[in-house]
């Protein structure tokens, strides 16, 4: 069994001291690649080290976090466009728009957005949208691409089956699923039923939400297993064809 983790920061600080066992539990599991997200200037080094420590196994993506858009963000923007110009990253990531957090920004967050997706298309790579509480101003944006060629997934997805529909039919977007279809009173299970499995990549968003048996807990890639064994169950198919059919979807947005 194959899977491939399509979101993990194992750069950041939480695994300073274990990385190497990190990395040695997801193999050990089946993960055998994991796709790096960047979050803005400051953690382009330390994410590159991983990639270059870990070249068979973890591969880095360049972009601007939507949390860390703030006025300096065309300073930011000329830093990963150099970045993205080396040739180096297997995608735009992660952008979006974040309205959760803060709204301060909107205004900002919308041009960084739109800027990051011509990256995209210039390089011809595919997009890794953050989305929260900004389904609205990401679909505005995101239809005025819809013959381009744009290609993508939606990182952490948590909206309605009809959010779905549109991301995956309208868009032409996959949906990353991760471990909050896991925790019991998300509900994200019910809209997962209703998905077809070929538009579903795994990620777990490491060190971030953790999935039940581990919720709470410091995430690691190696957990991706419980998500993929509770997609099996939700769609009453064996664990094989869960890593098989997703793996294969990584493959053809982020290429081989
Ligand atoms: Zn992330």
């Amino acid at each position: 069994m194959h899977l491939i983790d399509t979101h993990t920061h194992l750069y950041l600080s939480s695994f300073k001291n274990d990385i190497d066992k990190v990395i040695a539990r997801a193999v050990d599991n089946g993960v055998t690649k994991m796709f790096l997200p960047n979050i803005d200037s400051g953690t382009i080094n330390s994410m590159n080290k991983i990639a270059d420590d870990y070249t068979e196994y973890c591969f880095p993506m360049i972009g601007l976090h939507p949390t860390s858009v703030n006025g300096d963000f065309e300073k930011e923007l000329r830093i990963i466009e150099s970045e993205v110009s080396s040739g180096k990253y297997i995608a735009v990531g992660e952008t979006g728009i974040d309205l959760y957090h803060d709204k301060t920004y909107l205004k900002e967050q919308l041009k960084a957005f739109e800027r990051q997706i011509r990256f995209a298309l210039e390089f011809n790579l595919p997009v890794i949208i953050h989305a929260r509480d900004s389904f609205n101003e990401l679909f505005e944006t995101l239809k005025k691409y819809k013959n381009s060629g744009l290609k993508g997934v939606f990182h952490a997805f948590t909206g309605t089956v009809s959010q779905a529909d549109y991301i995956i039919n309208e868009l032409n977007f996959m949906l990353g699923i991760g471990g909050i279809v896991t925790f019991k009173n998300s509900g994200l299970d019910r809209v997962v039923k209703e998905i077809d499995l070929s538009h579903i990549v795994l990620e777990t968003d490491s060190p971030f939400l953790a999935p039940v048996p581990r919720r709470g807990k410091r995430n690691e890639s190696s957990y991706l297993v419980f998500i993929a064994e509770k997609i099996s169950q939700i769609m009453n198919i064996n664990q094989d064809e869960v890593a098989e059919i997703t793996t294969n979807n990584a493959y053809s947005i982020f290429g081989k």
